[in-house]
């Protein structure tokens, strides 16, 4: 099992960012309000996640470490039904054999517990603080699988991947309170409101959320809102595109492309808007099988759907005008 363990974690496990992903991912399925993380050296010396969810039971916590042992209802045909964000119950035994790991965790009422493993192998069980939630600490990430520890990029671009990933937590679940601290300072913090434009000012800056418009608009089968940038505020690239579908945040060029055409001649050559558009429909039309794990997904009556989106763009701006 232990070899096992390592090879799923090649897969769900690529880089410090995904282990934030997986961890947080985890805590908003266990009903947290806040959410703290905290990382040393982009994760890699060191991913601190504090969370004041349920709890996991003091006889289950070692078993949360063995795979598929998921406490979670799962129907992996289709990932857009699941409510749950986590699947498959690998991330933690995947996580656990390439780090040391420590968790703490209770349900708040009696004792919780307290479980060391290295490299996926339990080095110290013991009763721990019965503070309700749970408390992760992954250190050296990777230190037993160094072909892919050689392959993390800079401290800069690896950071870079957790701040994205921590932003797209945080604009899918406002009413969740985030943290996201490196060696000591503070990259953001979120109220958990349950404002969505709150989160963009925190993740933007108030003086871009100020010129983020909502937008608001339905066809038979989507409904779409959300946010976005005047065309006097620009970025030179479409990374600043966030787009939703049911609660998920997904990839969809032809989607983004509906964005832009939205904006039809109001962006100058090159530049591209700030946006996020979250997007509800039947899941039987989102199909997740293009590319899984980078959340690509194709999507049907893409027709219906780009008007819709490219309309509602439009019209946000012209009423405005008036
Ligand atoms: P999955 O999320 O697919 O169930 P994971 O390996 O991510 O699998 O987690 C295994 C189990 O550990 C979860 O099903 C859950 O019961 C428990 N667990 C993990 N993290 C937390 C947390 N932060 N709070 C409460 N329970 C947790
Ligand atoms: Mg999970």
């Amino acid at each position: 099992e232990a070899l096992s363990n390592k090879i799923a974690a090649g897969e769900v496990v690529e880089r410090p960012a995904s282990v934030v992903k997986e961890l947080v991912e985890n805590a908003i399925d266990a009903n947290s309000t806040i959410v703290e993380i905290e990382l040393e050296e982009a994760g890699l010396s060191r991913i601190r996640i504090i969370d004041n969810g349920d709890g996991i039971l003091p006889d289950d916590v070692e078993t949360a470490f063995k795979r598929h042992a998921t406490s979670k209802i799962k129907d992996e045909s289709d990932l857009f039904r699941i409510r749950t964000l986590g699947f498959r119950g690998e991330a933690l035994p995947s996580i656990a054999s390439v780090s040391r790991f420590e968790l703490k965790s209770s349900t708040g009422d009696g004792a919780g517990k307290r479980i060391v493993l290295e490299g996926g192998a339990v080095k110290e069980l013991e009763p721990a603080s019965s503070r309700k939630g749970t408390d992760i600490t992954v250190s050296d990430l990777f230190y037993n699988t160094p072909a892919r520890l050689k392959y993390m990029k800079t401290i800069h671009t690896e950071l870079g991947n957790i701040t994205d990933v921590a932003n797209r937590l945080a604009l899918a679940h406002p009413e969740v309170s985030f943290r996201l601290i490196h060696n000591d300072r503070k990259l953001l913090h979120t109220t958990g409101n349950g404002d969505v434009l709150q989160v963009l000012a925190a993740i933007y800056g108030i003086n871009i959320a100020k010129k983020m418009i909502p937008v608001q608009g339905s066809s038979l089968d989507f409904t779409v809102k959300g946010f976005i940038a005047l065309p006097e505020i620009t970025r030179a690239s479409r990374s600043y595109i966030s787009t939703m579908v049911n609660g998920r945040f997904i990839k969809n060029y032809p989607l983004a492309n509906s964005i832009l055409d939205g904006y039809h001649t109001l962006l100058p050559i090159g530049r591209y808007p700030i946006a996020l558009l979250s997007l509800e429909m039947d899941p039987i039309l989102v199909d997740v099988n293009v590319h899984p794990s980078k959340m690509e997904v194709r999507l049907s009556k893409e027709q219906e759907l780009n008007q819709l989106v490219a309309e509602t763009i439009k019209n946000s701006f012209k009423t405005r005008e008036l």
